[in-house]
Formats: structure tokens, sequence, C-alpha cells
């Protein structure tokens, strides 16, 4: 195939809509597919004949047009062609990128996201086997944003602190970092952070809706030797990043709402939430326009993947995830209406 130094650069910034199916379960309760995928020309439409309530109380606007809508029928290799594939040959020349899934609760995140990186990783090993990348390796950490805390989920979810350096870089110091050979590798750390999530003895009433999950690959690169050998007592030069992807689950959109309830806890973690949603949102826009000000310091989730909003090399995609249920449609509306602001 084509090797990752040449192909064109894919744009900026692509957001893209993912409706799941409807469950039995849920048509067993009286819920009806109230969303229409409108694939021909990218639109999401929700259906206020079959919802049967005034939309105009939540939103004058029900038809949105994305870089891509897909319907209940997309299988997760289409989304992973029409999403991550065509970053991870940017990542061999000093990418930068990051693939976020955004929506509510039970909208599919988890089962849009889980197998991304297994399948990017598949594309890297494969670059990775041609001569010219031989010297490149894959180190793979993975960690969970919860309130305004920093777990390692590869380290038992030990906490973790964030540092900006002088040069305005911001570090996850102590994050452990693993170097993977193979897809297998891959997937069994994946599994790790799972289980890490949900259920770390540290954090009893732990739920994984409230988190931002992140994994992240970067592609690294051993320093060359110096000229003329290594001294006796020198160190190894580190080695250089070539190229960098982020995988995010992000927390449930719905609990950016949370900020009424009578839970002081569940209060301060929804305004956490909601403060992370909408600085993303912003950090994301800067990206496309000639904003100098990536507002990164506006939250913890923007400030750890600072570097993958600035710089020329900075690629996002975004994937809201929606529920085609009519008992979800305020939450759908308020996914679509996001993600239209994005871009
Ligand atoms: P979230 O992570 O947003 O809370 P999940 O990914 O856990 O949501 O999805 C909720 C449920 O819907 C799960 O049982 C999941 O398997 C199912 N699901 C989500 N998206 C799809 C899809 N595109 N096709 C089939 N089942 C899906
Ligand atoms: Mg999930």
């Amino acid at each position: 195939g084509v090797p990752p130094s040449e192909g064109e650069d894919p744009p900026k910034i692509r957001v893209v809509v993912r409706k799941r199916p409807i469950s039995k379960k849920e048509r067993e309760r009286g819920d009806d597919d109230v969303v229409d995928v409108l694939a021909k020309n990218n639109t999401v439409v929700v259906n206020e004949e079959k919802v049967k309530v005034d939309l105009t109380k939540y939103l004058e606007k029900h038809a949105f047009k994305f870089d891509e809508s897909l319907d209940e029928n997309v299988s997760n290799e289409a989304v992973y062609q029409l999403t991550v594939g065509p970053l991870v040959r940017t990542l061999f020349r000093n990418g930068r990128a990051s693939c976020f899934a955004y929506g509510q609760t039970g909208s599919g995140k988890t089962y849009t996201m889980s197998p991304l990186p297994i399948r990017a990783s598949a594309d890297i090993f494969t670059f990775m086997a041609q001569q010219q990348y031989r010297d490149i390796s894959l180190c793979v950490s993975c960690f969970e944003i919860y309130g305004n805390k920093v777990f390692d989920l590869l380290n038992a979810r030990k906490k973790l602190n964030i540092l900006e350096d002088g040069k305005k870089k911001v570090v996850v110091v102590g994050l452990k970092e693993f170097g993977v050979d193979d897809v297998d590798g891959v997937k069994a750390l994946i599994e790790e952070s799972a289980k890490n999530r949900s259920t770390g003895s540290t954090a009893a009433n732990a739920d994984s809706s409230r988190s931002h999950s992140i994994m992240q690959f970067a592609l690294k690169r051993a320093a060359p030797a110096p000229a003329g050998g290594f001294r006796r007592g020198e160190d190894a030069p580190e080695p250089r990043v070539v190229g960098k992807i982020s995988f995010i689950d992000l927390a449930g959109s719905e609990r950016g709402a949370d900020t009424f309830d009578n839970n002081r806890q569940t209060r301060l973690e929804g305004a956490e939430i909601n403060k992370s949603l909408l600085a993303l949102k912003e950090c994301i826009r800067a990206l496309d326009s000639d904003a100098r000000h990536v507002p990164f310091r506006g939250s913890k989730l923007t400030a750890v993947l600072r570097d993958s909003f600035v710089g020329d090399q900075a690629r996002t995609v975004m994937i809201a995830n929606i529920s085609p249920c009519s008992s979800s449609v305020e939450h759908t509306l308020n996914t679509l209406r996001y993600a239209d602001r994005v871009k």
C-alpha cells in the first residue's frame, strides 16, 4: 500500500454522528425509534410526528448535517474507516490526533470507542513492519479523569498529578507506559483498563458514566547513537515521540446537568463534567480557526490533551453517539446541538 509518508492530510476537524439500534427491551417498554438518518445528505432528523411532543420547546432546529451521519446498520469497521483510519498514517509524520466519543449514557460511546484502538494498532503494526519504520515502537498508556482527579488505569488506579512545565508542556506525572508489539498486547491493556475503570477499591462508588477515560498511543523513534558511539557512563538519549493519538470515551453528557442534584458530591462532579465538555468544544473549535489562543486550561480534560490541540499537526474526530428512543429525545437533541457547534 501507500506508505504513511505519502497520502493526503485529513481535515483538522471531523464530526460524525452515529445512531445505535433500538433494543428489544426498549421496544417492549413502549419506546419508539424517532431518529431518521438520511445517509445520502448526511443529515440526522428527529421525527416530530413520532415524538408526539412539541419539539420547539427544546429547539427550533430538528435537522442537522454532519461530515458523516451513520445509521444503526453501520459496522464498527466502517466507523473506523471513516474516523480514525485516515489519522493513523499521520502518526508516522509527527501527527497529533484525538478521537472523542460524546453522548448520553447508553448511547453507544463505549461500544464505538473500545474497538478503535485495537483496530488502529493493527494498521500501525502493518506500517511498522515496513523497512523505514523499523526503529519505531508503540507505547500505550491509559488513565481516567474522575471529578477533578486523574487515575492510572494501567497501574491499579493510582492517583496521579498533572504538572505544566516551563515549556507549557502538560505532563501526567508517573503515568505508566507500556511498549506493545502486537494487537493482542493492546487488547490485554484495554481489558485491564476496563477492569480498573468501573471497579477500583479506592473508589467504591466510582461510576464510569461520570468519568472520562483516555487511552493514548505514542509512536516513538529511538534516538540515533551519537557520532563516535556512546561514552562510558553516558545514558542513551530518550526516544523521540513521532506521533500521538488519544482515544477518549467521555463521561455521559447528561451528567453535565447534574449540577442541580441534591447530593453535593454529585453536584460537584456534574459541574466539572459540564465545564470539561464546554472547554472541549472551545478547544476543538479553536483548531479550525486562526485563533492563536486555545483555551486548554479550561478543564483538566483539555489541559492533559493540550498537545493534541495545538500546532499544524493536530487533528480531531468527534463521534457523537445518539440513542434512537423517544424517551431520550431531549438528550439526543442536546448531543446533536453540541456536535453541530463543534465545527
Ligand atoms: P455508553 O458507553 O454510551 O454508556 P454503551 O456503549 O455501553 O453506551 O452502549 C449501550 C448498549 O447499547 C450496550 O448494550 C451496547 O452493546 C449497545 N449498543 C451501542 N451501540 C450499538 C450499535 N451500534 N450496535 C449494536 N448495539 C449497540
Ligand atoms: Mg460507556
